[in-house]
């Protein structure tokens, strides 16, 4: 499986582009544009390489993964897939945009399709799978990819840190158990693609990592 990393909005967020190179299919995750240049650069890339786009996923649903659900859901007819503990913030996108400060037209996000722990999705024939990592909030899923060796983990963790825990329904001691016994247990080789920032290796994070 092939992978590309966009960063957009104020942000800074990882929107990243899984495709599988022999049946074309592709996932966009946590799509994070903000504008018309934002949207275009997304729609140039997938058309460059003639993606057919069959699944839009959330990590979780704070405002700057969820910024472009309503443009990619419209663009490419797609249901969106999240984790149905965290409706409660997709339905309250204009309200946390409000709360920073955030003049955009947002409308409520649903969450349409439900993903759960030991759910697999399908690209190709490849397997994303579907683990629950509680903690940054309470629906925040990362997304395993074996035979490629990596894993999407949202803001749940980052190379050299881990998510903040301070927005509504986050909780520390529930995050942190999370990445030991959903990520920690990985192989080391795993490459870490988070949801800011650059990427790590599970190995490089269980030494150096101070918060776990
Ligand atoms: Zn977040
Ligand atoms: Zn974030």
């Amino acid at each position: 499986m092939k992978v590309s990393r966009f960063i957009f909005n104020m942000f800074g967020v990882n929107t990243y582009v899984l495709w599988d190179p022999e049946s074309l299919e592709a996932a966009i995750v946590d799509p994070g544009m903000i504008d018309g240049r934002e949207n275009e650069a997304l729609d140039n890339f997938i058309g460059k390489h003639r993606l057919k786009v069959t699944h839009l996923i959330n990590t979780h649903s704070h405002l700057d993964h969820i910024f472009g659900n309503a443009y990619v859901k419209e663009k490419y007819g797609l249901e969106i897939k999240a984790h149905p503990e965290d409706e409660f913030l997709a339905t309250d996108l204009p309200n946390q945009a409000k709360r920073f400060g955030i003049q955009l037209p947002l409308t409520p996000q649903r969450t349409e399709v439900e993903l759960h722990d030991g759910d697999t999705l399908f690209l190709g024939k490849e397997r994303i799978e579907i683990i629950s990592v509680p903690g940054h909030s309470p629906g925040s899923i990362a997304l395993y990819c074996p035979e490629s060796n990596f894993v999407i983990t949202g803001d749940a963790l980052f190379a050299g840190s881990i998510g903040r825990t301070d927005l509504p329904k986050g909780n520390q001691a529930t995050l942190i158990d999370s990445i030991q016994k959903k990520l920690m247990t990985l192989p080391d080789s795993t490459v870490i693609l988070p949801g800011h920032g650059g990427e790590s290796t599970i190995g490089r994070e269980k030494l150096a990592n101070p918060f776990i």
